[in-house]
């Protein structure tokens, strides 16, 4: 008798941070950076309507919402995508622009999603070394030749926190070699002072996919919706390669509703602030900096 064989990787699946400790009742939860202030209160009122028609099928295009990013950021709404997370588009990218033995650079310290995508469709991961913790384009470079076919990072950055400047990202994307695609991973855009404009390079052409997510500052980590904004033709291919419905109505309605809550975002942005820097001072106390450098 023979059995399925089933395709083999070297993968070890994501681990989400703990959201439950033995006998304590109380913890404060900071492993997976969901907001510390909650939902929105106009996602709150959304979900509270006891009104809601959930026996017909989402809009598979997320139409309403693509429209209200594209208002919200002045981008074309054809150059947008939802996704059940930016995950899912993360995946669909892997899925759709990876062959086996393509190369993918990623910082070595860096989101676990991009390599576990890219080691499910055989291609390759190719790590670059970081300075101080900090993301670093000639090392990037340093790693790009024919075989690489896209560039994933985030900035800020997940798990290091560092970020790099506006200018060094779009310098960084004009060096690529233009057989490169460019994912930026804006899970934390909200949280820069100044995050790069990528619109006019996109503009130009340059193969660049942006993901945003409303699971960090938006706090909706639990409905999980996100969208990426891009190069129109990648766009185009990511709609036709996508679940029918792969963003639920409710997360369309609510991330339409705490995209527009403008004054809850800032709220949390500056109780971020305040936290960010009661931990650095707490943590240089420690002096935990002089350890890890
Ligand atoms: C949290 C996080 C994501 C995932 O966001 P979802 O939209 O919840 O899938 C993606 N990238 C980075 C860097 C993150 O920290």
């Amino acid at each position: 008798m023979t059995t399925p064989k089933f395709k083999k990787f070297n993968i070890e699946a994501y681990k989400p941070g703990k959201s439950k400790i033995k006998k304590l009742k109380k913890i404060v939860k900071l492993s997976a950076n969901e907001s510390a202030l909650g939902m929105s209160p106009k996602a709150i009122k959304i979900i509270s309507n006891k009104k809601l028609n959930l026996e017909r099928y989402p809009d598979g295009k997320s139409d309403i919402l693509r429209k209200e990013i594209s208002k919200k950021y002045k981008c074309n709404s054809d150059k947008i995508i939802c996704g059940a997370g930016s995950d899912e588009v993360i995946q669909m990218i892997c899925q759709l622009f990876l062959k086996p033995k393509d190369e993918v650079v990623v910082p070595q310290y860096s989101f676990l999603m991009y390599r576990i995508y890219t080691k499910i469709v055989g291609a390759k991961v190719i790590f670059a070394k970081e300075v101080k913790l900090k993301v670093s384009s000639a090392e990037i470079l340093k790693k790009v030749n024919k075989k690489t076919k896209i560039v994933f990072l985030a900035n800020p950055n997940n798990p290091t926190g560092t970020a790099n400047s506006a200018d060094e990202i779009l310098d960084f994307v004009n060096s690529l070699p233009s057989h490169v695609i460019f994912c930026l991973d804006e899970a934390y855009a909200e949280y820069l002072e100044d995050p790069p404009d990528l619109r006019p390079l996109i503009r130009d052409g340059k193969k660049i996919i942006a993901m945003r997510t409303f699971s960090k500052i938006h706090g909706l980590a639990g409905l999980r919706i996100g969208y990426a904004y891009g190069d129109k033709d990648m766009i185009e291919l990511l709609q036709k390669a996508r679940q029918p419905f792969n963003a639920n109505s409710i997360a369309q309605t609510c991330a339409i509703a705490a995209l527009n809550d403008n004054s809850w975002v800032e709220q949390c942005r500056k109780r971020n602030l305040t936290g960010l820097k009661q931990m650095s001072a707490g943590l240089k106390i420690l002096n935990l900096k002089k350890n890890i450098f």
